[in-house]
């Protein structure tokens, strides 16, 4: 039994798992920068370390200083939450040789799993459906070319240790293909330290479709249905929704069996999402896992009614699922938005600052996670998401209407958010039919200019 965790996280994620811990009766460390003296998180937990200065390298990515945390504060387990060191296997090995248990899968899983190009070839092995591309990193530019004819333009170059939308080149003619893969290689080196990249077909205008998995040690994984992530600027989600109503049952099936096998097939025995890409005929083509919780988890908790943070805290106890996939029942329609300290107007650029006045909706089926408050300094150093609202209701368009009430409501001063862009969104017909796609959001981004 986990008696208490360390949380090696910061904002609205971390403020979620120290919730669920507190229901569990677990006790909690939160770890900050001297940037996050103030963080709610820092004040929510048991207890709170600093662990190094602002930049993320010397704190919230410094693994020596987040395990001796642990080890100083008799923490029996560590949560990585998302991004930072959640995906990191060696940052998993370190814990595990500390005896202390890393809530997330095995150390192995994530080396399979986490680097993009060898997850591809896992699922081939595996037999499931791949975005169709290279089997293998791209070695010379010679290659490349040769590879990218063999599968037809257009064609995309992606960074192997990719993440976050980095280091991707789209490619529609071969002229172009030498440069775009230089670059692609560059931008990998710098961003992950890794410049082996490799090729898929682009798809033309598909929908990014994930589904939500969670397996124990025993061998069991069930799914907790799909989300739709399409709507997307630069790659980054900034909407999501659950279920999605324009897949077919069958389509969906297909996409769930896929899913399960995939896990199966690496054994995965914590939270995970495998995301696929979906074409207009609505064939599906696996294009990454990710081994870790995600932000859009909020959505899938809704429409089940389970508690992910809780169950992965389950399933690293060693316990085996509470449930089988036929007691997962789907219940009503869930959206998230993501609210950012940005400015729409100056191209999205992250506006830090003071939050002078903070009034969050409530209500029937809204959701609020987020780690912000009145008076709090939002620290120039990370992500600028600094709220996601959720909302639930019975059926698709009762949760849109929730959700444009919801942003009537939500007033935030002191800052730029995105508040008003998102409002906007919400009453483009495009959105509201459900029959966007991942190229959505960018024509409608030029429409509302
Ligand atoms: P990251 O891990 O950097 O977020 P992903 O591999 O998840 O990168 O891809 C991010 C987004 O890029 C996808 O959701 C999709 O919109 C687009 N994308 C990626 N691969 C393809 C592809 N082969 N065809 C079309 N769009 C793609």
């Amino acid at each position: 039994m986990i008696k208490k965790i360390l949380i090696a996280n910061r904002g609205e994620i971390a403020v979620r798992i120290i919730r669920t811990c507190k229901l569990l009766n677990i006790n909690t460390v939160a770890v900050y920068s001297t940037a996050d003296k103030e963080a709610y998180h820092t004040q929510l937990a048991d207890e709170s370390i600093c662990i190094g200065d602002a930049p993320s390298k010397n704190s919230y990515l410094n693994m020596d200083s987040i395990i001796e945390a642990a080890k100083g504060t008799g923490a029996d387990a560590i949560h990585p939450g998302f991004g930072f060191l959640s995906e990191n296997s060696t940052f998993a090995r370190k814990v595990i040789d500390a005896g202390i248990i890393f809530i997330g899968p095995e150390p192995e899983v994530i080396d399979r799993m986490g680097d993009k190009s060898n997850a591809r070839a896992s699922m081939i092995a595996a037999g499931v459906s791949v975005v169709p591309g290279s089997k293998e990193c791209i070695a010379t530019k010679d290659d490349c070319i040769e590879m990218a004819n063999k599968i037809g333009y257009p064609v995309i170059i992606k960074a192997s240790s990719g993440g976050g939308g980095r280091g991707m080149r789209i490619v529609y003619e071969e002229s172009d293909c030498v440069t775009a893969y230089e670059q692609a290689r560059s931008e990998a080196l710098i961003s992950f330290g890794d410049d082996s990249v490799y090729m898929e077909k682009y798809l033309v205008n598909p929908k990014h479709i994930e589904v939500q998995l969670l397996g124990d040690k025993h061998g069991n994984v069930v799914h907790l249905f799909e989300r739709d992530c399409s709507m997307q600027r630069r790659n980054q989600k900034t909407v999501e929704e659950a279920p999605c109503d324009v897949l077919t049952q069958e389509a969906k099936e297909r996409l769930y069996a896929d899913a399960i096998k995939a896990a199966k097939y690496v054994n995965y025995d914590s939270v995970g999402t495998i995301e696929f890409l979906v074409d207009h005929q609505q064939n599906h083509y696996f294009m990454e896992m990710n081994t870790r919780i995600q932000v859009e988890h909020t959505i899938s908790e809704m429409i089940t009614g389970l508690d992910l943070i809780k169950q992965q805290i389950r399933v690293a106890e060693g316990k085996p699922l509470e449930f089988t996939q036929d007691e997962i029942t789907l219940q009503g329609h869930a959206i998230e938005c993501r609210i950012n300290a940005e400015n729409v107007k100056a191209n999205f650029a992250p506006n830090p600052g003071t939050i002078k006045t903070f009034h969050v909706p409530g209500g029937q089926g809204i959701r609020i996670d987020s780690a912000v408050y009145a008076g709090y300094t939002i620290p120039p150093f990370y992500d600028s998401m600094i709220l996601k609202l959720i909302v639930h209701a019975p059926t698709r368009l009762e949760a849109i209407k929730r959700m444009r009430v919801a942003l009537e409501e939500l007033l935030i001063e002191g800052v730029e958010t995105n508040i008003e862009f998102q409002y906007l969104l919400f009453h483009d017909p495009i959105f509201v039919s459900g029959r966007y796609d991942t190229s959505s959001l960018t024509k409608f981004i030029e429409e509302v200019k």
